[in-house]
């Protein structure tokens, strides 16, 4: 009898990891369509990252101005320097407006405009008629959207009766002998025991991966697990050097504030009080994507243009908005400055640095959710019975930079997609039999924590993991920056195999998740810089100093050595690529050569 026979099974249609926007509307289309669908969540559901999203949903529903789904097309693959694959960009940007309409009809409470419409409001990179002017295209509820849309996708999961397992770790995926996975194996918190989940389809959706770095927007859940238990199975993980800045955390604390505080009006300036994205980007100002805006901002820091004793952040200034219009469209942002600055917004300007926000790559998918990997011939193939959406995933919608409000929308999008494949995946497949050694890597993993006699503890190496990669792969970027870290992490990954635990008692003991969750940063943080050391040139989100401005490679992208994404294989440690999709799915192309904001 092996270790694993002993284990409690459960069974289901389908198993969903992570209750965030992305899984709930996968799993909501499942239960609506008769599956059995267990969601598993390390917190409440209503309590994952979604519900921090503050600026808006991106559909062009055109309330409000001229819009139509092919311009947000356009700026998708543009702001994407050019990295992100078109199929995707062009179904996203397609099926918008009918994932906000279906939302909607949920009742979702989005704001108004006095015709009845939803609100929607203006968002950096986002612009009608090919780049001319800018565009109100992101459907928000205040500054609260993430909150108003998760707690309506949880009411309608309860409705349809999805079955919620909360407080629960997921640990390792299982692949049987054919490399199909057949479900995941996971640890209760309450009682330290791990059990096995069969399922004819397993999804993973959860979420970013932020917390690999010391400084950062996200929630403190946000491990990376579903990409250390992609790793550790041997499916690569994509593009993985491209991670967001946000322009306006609040300096020093890291909390965010909306980009739709720009899209209201609010302005960025520097010591001298002057709007200095009106020098770098005449046309979109404050509103040009992220990666160039946080750049600017950089650069007006390096000048010694910083605002402070310290001439080390930036002011966002919103006094001109008037308290009427902060308070209707911006109260949390409003209350964050109040809690985390000391500022009232309506009479002062707020400081704010670039701030780690969200992670462009994750695990490589298909515009059906499904996962996949490169054979021999560099030929996609899919995993069979594993889909994975939402932040975690790389579909690639936003290549080496994310348009603001794009990330709901990708939720939404491609958790609806998966949940329709699966639907369909499973009408014509059973259960296939679990391994006998299905969950034997997992015991051993928590077997090496109960065994270990001294070792270190897991904060320690976390903390020193995120301080590594503040360090060797932030908002400044040089080769020789980026080399170091990649020896860094190289051995902080020993370091984490030597942790131990102290408390070894098994009811609620939060230092052994922990512990868990270091094994999946180690993962997403060795993906991260060797990824990024590897690609030489700048795009996108990864600007290497090293890799500037040339006639022959303007902004230092080097599209004829580059124009690739990056796979970063974890047994080995080692690199592959694979081709761009630069065929949309019924429009023209956009071509590399249409540049400059
Ligand atoms: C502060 C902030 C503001 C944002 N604002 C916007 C915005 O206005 N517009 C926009 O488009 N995007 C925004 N984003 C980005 C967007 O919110 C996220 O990318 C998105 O919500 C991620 O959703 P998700 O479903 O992938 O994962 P999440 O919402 O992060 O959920 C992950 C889920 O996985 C579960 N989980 C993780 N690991 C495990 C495990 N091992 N076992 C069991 N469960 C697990 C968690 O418990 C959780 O339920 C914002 C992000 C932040 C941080």
């Amino acid at each position: 009898m092996t270790a694993t026979s002993k284990l409690p099974k459960r069974k289901f249609d389908v198993v969903i990891v992570g209750a965030g926007g992305s899984g709930m509307r996968a799993s909501l289309q499942l239960a609506r369509a008769g599956l059995n669908v267990a969601v598993l969540s390390k917190v409440f559901p209503t309590r994952s990252h979604t519900v921090a999203a503050q600026g808006g949903i991106g559909a062009s529903l055109g309330n409000m101005s001229e819009d139509n789904w092919h311009y947000h097309f356009y700026d998708t693959v543009k702001g994407s320097d050019w990295l992100g694959d078109q199929d995707a960009i062009e179904y996203m940007c397609r099926e918008a407006p009918k994932v906000v309409y279906d939302l909607e009809h949920m009742g979702m409470p989005f704001d108004r405009n006095p015709d009845g419409t939803i609100y929607q409001r203006p968002f950096g990179g986002h612009t009608a008629n090919y780049g001319e002017k800018a565009v109100q295209r992101a459907c928000a509820a205040a500054d609260r959207t993430g909150h108003a849309m998760l707690h309506t996708l949880y009411q309608q999961n309860i409705k349809e009766k999805t079955s919620f397992f909360v407080e629960w770790l997921a640990m390792d995926l299982i692949r049987d002998a054919a490399g199909d996975v057949v479900g995941v194996s996971a640890i209760e918190m309450e009682t330290g025991d791990v059990h096995i989940f069969e399922a004819k389809t397993t999804l993973l959706a959860t979420g970013g991966a932020g917390r690999i770095f010391a400084a950062s927007t996200n929630a403190f859940i946000n491990t990376g697990d579903g990409l250390g238990m992609a790793a550790r199975a041997g499916i690569p993980l994509e593009d993985m050097e491209f991670w967001q800045f946000h322009p306006t955390g609040v300096a020093g604390a890291g909390v965010l504030l909306t980009e739709g505080c720009r899209g209201e009006g609010a302005i960025l300036r520097n010591s001298n009080g002057e709007r200095f994205m009106e020098r770098y980007a005449p046309a979109y100002k404050d509103l040009a994507p992220r990666d160039y805006v946080s750049r600017c901002m950089d650069q007006e820091i390096k000048e010694g243009r910083g605002c402070g004793p310290n001439k080390d952040y930036i002011n966002l200034d919103m006094t001109h908005l008037g308290a009427e219009t902060i308070m209707k469209r911006l109260p949390s942002v409003f209350e964050i400055g109040h809690n985390f600055a000391n500022v009232d917004i309506t009479k002062e300007p707020i400081p704010v640095v670039p701030t780690i926000h969200y992670q462009m790559g994750g695990i490589p998918t298909n515009i059906h959710g499904q996962v996949v990997t490169q054979n021999a011939d560099n030929k996609s193939e899919v995993v069979n019975g594993l889909y994975a959406v939402g932040e975690c995933s790389c579909v690639s919608v936003h290549g080496a930079n994310r348009l603001g409000t794009n990330s709901l929308l990708d939720l939404l999008v491609f958790g609806r997609a998966a949940g329709n494949h699966i639907v369909e995946f499973n009408k014509s497949t059973t259960h296939k039999p679990l391994p006998a050694d299905a969950a034997d890597a997992t015991l051993a993993r928590v077997a090496r924590l109960d065994n270990a006699t001294g070792g270190e503890y897991a904060q320690d190496v976390a903390n020193d993991i995120r301080a590594a990669m503040q360090q060797h792969a932030g908002v400044f970027r040089t080769q020789a920056i980026m080399d170091e870290g990649v020896t860094k992490i190289a051995a902080l990954r020993e370091r984490v195999n030597n942790i131990g635990l102290k408390d070894k008692s098994r009811i609620f003991n939060t230092a052994r998740i922990e512990a868990l969750e270091v094994e999946n940063l180690i993962e997403a943080a060795q993906a991260t810089i060797v990824s990024a050391a590897a690609r030489k040139e700048s795009r996108g989100a990864h600007s290497v100093d090293d890799y500037g401005d040339t006639p022959e490679h303007p902004n230092g992208r080097n599209d004829t050595d580059w124009h690739k994404h990056t796979l970063w294989h974890s047994e080995g440690n080692r690199l592959s690529y694979k081709p761009v999709q630069m065929k949309p799915l019924t429009v023209d192309s956009i071509p590399l050569t249409v540049r400059s904001f």
